[in-house]
């Protein structure tokens, strides 16, 4: 039996009833725990031959509890979603019950729901599955929190009123058909599609016809981040009227999220809408998976199972047989890598679907233009003509807060976390909606990115008590500072994660670039996604240099793709006959990633990136595996990960297993609520050689609990 607990074995339990099948659920006491289980395998309990696992095979037979019996109503897990949660868990190294148990929807597994309060009454899960059962007829009118199913209708209109409905479509343009044509056909696919180039559109005419083409055939859509991207949800429910669509975000009620999963599993929901976790729903009929802006990191969950998302639907699409659409403006290294190998079949999409040209990039080098107060003199001159113009402009920073760091002038000290060490970021307070608020300093907080931390700002320097403290560098709310002194008459409206939580508060600052009540929009990361803004004329990046110094060796490929969306926001819906511009002020307009980016050649950054990849032996012409530990003592944490590093290489060396450990190094932030945080990476050119590696690496941490490891298979930040 499969139960959520940390053990790498699964329990044992009585039941003289009828076989029940593999995929049933069941009732298993735990300790004094009531909790939910799935059967995976029958023994007969007299046979000698009972192979249990390790834990309880050694357990006589009336020690091993009855099971509470079968869940009614709940239906079993098909062999093939086991078989996708199976692969999950051994892949990257979790127990299979915390997967195939733990990962359901919190409200499914709460025993308390399956059980009538009375005898022959009803349970919540009965009185939930008669909500289903009404099913497609029910028109949803629910409350907000509620609404995790769309139908056509309000959201529809919606839509309409944000300018993205069309009474009928224009044609498929030859690109889009030929798309279409090779993706009817199962395989992997990858849609390389500049921004703008009608990449939707296909993912919902596919979506459309493979639900037309079959009475019971589900597609899975999944994005990196749902409550951003409600645009995208509207064009699919206009798309597919009538069709029952379920969509897992962040803002359903657990409630509804258990619905929503039930509704897949059953069937009825033909379009599921998810971010990664949504990967794990089950959809028996699945026949279609698409994983819009599959370079995106949010595909990797970063905590428990570290999975990847992406990678995961490469391995259901080919369980089942069917299509997988990788769609992306700039696809990652490893999926190019795949198309190179011939792995995935390459579509692309090469021109907006408008038939507007892309803006062009231009560079400003601020060694000749000096960045003051953040913005160059072109730049500067750039926005006020299109302001002049009657066009919006928007200027990006990828960094939150008014300045990076505050420091003294005459000591040198610099504001750091307490917790983590990193430098902590200066932020003015905003209330929220409002363009631009000023207020004492005293009101100012130091707030840490990492972990959350906040401080007041101190009167004076805590080490030589100087008062002469200064910010460091600048944020966007600093930015905005600039923009208002400088364009004092133009409407200026910042959106970072400060201004806005949520995906409605999002939609409705987007409908305000929209309806053209703001001229100049600063902003982050946030403002980077698929959006469309038809006035938009210019784009102006104020500082990315930060980026390329970073480490990370995925570090410049994400700052490449960040920068092709964030321009691909420039000119989408010319009518005015101005030419777009993009705008780069940087330090560094020699570095190879700038001068790709000029000529907007994203396969030929990717063959390039490709070739250093190869040559220093990163993937994807390695697999990697980092092996992490945190304790409060950093000197005995790095001398037990080296002891570790040594082993693992020595094992390795005798089997003749061609890996290489590397490390032990800190990672970024290196403290975390008081703990030193170190890894060893292990790098191979084979994969089974690393996993039967980790698995000695696994017994190794049993015996140090102590230092709080865990395993990241294949990480992307390292
Ligand atoms: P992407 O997802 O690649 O950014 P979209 O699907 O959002 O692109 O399309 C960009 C714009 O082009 C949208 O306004 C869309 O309505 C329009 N569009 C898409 N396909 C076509 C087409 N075949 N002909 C004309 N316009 C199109
Ligand atoms: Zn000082
Ligand atoms: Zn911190």
């Amino acid at each position: 039996m499969a139960v959520d607990v940390p053990l790498t074995a699964t329990l044992d339990y009585a039941w003289s009833g009828e076989t029940l099948p593999h995929g049933t659920w069941v009732v298993a006491s735990l300790g004094r725990r009531q909790v939910l289980g799935m059967v995976i395998q029958w023994d007969q309990m007299d046979s000698s031959s009972r192979f249990g696992d390790e834990v309880n095979a050694t357990l006589p037979p009336e020690k091993i509890k009855p099971l509470g019996g079968p869940l009614i109503g709940f239906p079993a897990a098909d062999p093939k979603w086991i078989g996708l949660m199976a692969f999950a868990a051994r892949y990257y190294r979790r127990p299979f019950g915390t997967i195939a148990v733990g990962l359901l929807p919190k409200w499914l597994r709460d025993i308390k729901n399956h059980i009538p309060k009375k005898e022959g009454g009803r349970s919540n899960f009965d009185r939930l599955m008669d909500g289903l059962s009404e099913g497609v007829r029910t028109p949803t009118h629910n409350k907000d929190a509620e609404n995790g199913t769309h139908r056509t209708g309000r959201r529809e209109r919606d839509a309409f009123r944000i300018g993205l409905a069309q009474e009928s479509e224009p044609p498929l343009n030859s690109d889009q058909s030929s798309a279409l044509a090779a993706i009817a056909h199962p395989g992997i696919f990858v849609l390389h599609g500049v921004t703008g180039s009608g990449k939707t559109r296909v993912y919902t005419e596919a979506a459309r016809r493979s639900i037309a083409s079959d009475r019971q055939a589900q597609v899975l859509v999944m994005v990196p981040e749902i409550g951003l991207t409600p645009q995208l949800v509207g064009r699919f429910t206009q798309a597919l009227p009538g069709v029952e669509i379920a969509v897992l975000h962040s803002e359903v009620t657990e409630r509804e999220r258990a619905r929503l999963w039930l509704s897949a599993a059953f069937g009825r929901a033909r379009l599921v809408i998810g971010t990664r976790l949504s990967i794990m729903t089950p959809m028996p009929y699945l026949s279609l998976i698409i994983v819009d802006e599959e370079h995106d990191h949010s595909y990797k969950q970063q905590e428990g199972m570290r999975y990847s998302a992406r990678d995961l639907a490469v391995w259901r699409a080919q369980q089942l047989g069917t299509t997988l659409v990788l769609g992306s403006a700039t696809p990652s290294a490893e999926t190019w890598a795949q198309v190179q190998r011939r792995k995935y079949r390459y579509l692309a999409l090469a021109h907006r679907a408008t038939g507007e040209p892309a803006a062009p990039i231009e560079l400003i080098d601020t060694l000749h233009d000096p960045a003051k107060e953040g913005l160059s003199e072109r730049s500067r001159h750039a926005i006020a003509q299109v302001l002049a113009d009657g066009g919006q402009a928007l200027v990006f920073l990828n960094r939150r807060g008014y300045a990076p760091v505050l420091a003294c002038a005459s000591c040198g000290w610099s504001s750091r976390c307490s917790d983590c060490g990193v430098a902590t970021v200066l932020h003015r307070p905003d209330r929220i909606g409002e363009v631009s608020s000023r207020s004492p300093l005293g009101q100012w907080r130091l707030q840490c990115h990492h972990c959350g931390n906040g401080s007041p700002v101190p009167r004076q320097c805590p080490d030589c008590g100087d008062l002469d403290l200064a910010p460091i560098g600048r944020g966007v709310q600093r930015l905005e500072d600039t923009l208002a002194a400088a364009f004092p008459s133009a409407r200026i409206l910042r959106i970072d994660r400060d201004t806005v939580r949520q995906g409605k508060a999002l939609e409705a600052e987007i409908e305000k670039i929209q309806r053209h009540e703001v001229d100049i929009v600063v902003g982050t990361q946030m403002l980077a996604k698929g959006h469309d803004f038809a006035r938009m004329r210019l784009v102006v990046v104020a500082d990315a240099d930060t980026q390329l110094i970073n480490p990370d060796f995925r570090a410049p490929e994400r700052l490449f793709s960040t920068l092709i969306q964030v321009a691909g926001r420039a000119g989408r819906h010319e009518q005015s006959g101005v030419a777009a511009r993009v705008l780069i002020q940087t330090r560094y307009p020699q570095h190879r990633l700038y001068r790709y980016l000029l000529k907007q050649d994203v396969a030929g950054y990717a063959r390039a990136e490709l070739l250093d990849r190869e040559t220093a032996n990163l993937p994807p012409f390695s697999y990697m595996a980092a092996i992490r530990a945190a304790h409060r003592d950093e000197a005995k944490t790095r001398k037990l990960l080296r002891v570790l590093r040594d082993e693992l290489q020595q094992f390795a060396a005798q089997h003749g297993w061609p890996v290489t450990a590397y490390g032990p190094v800190a990672r970024y932030p290196e403290m975390q609520a008081g703990k030193w945080r170190g890894q060893i990476v292990l790098e191979s050119s084979a994969r089974p050689a690393l996993h039967q590696l980790l698995a000695v690496a696994e017994s190794w941490m049993a015996e140090h609990r102590d230092l709080d490891c865990h395993v990241d298979v294949d990480p992307v930040e390292v």
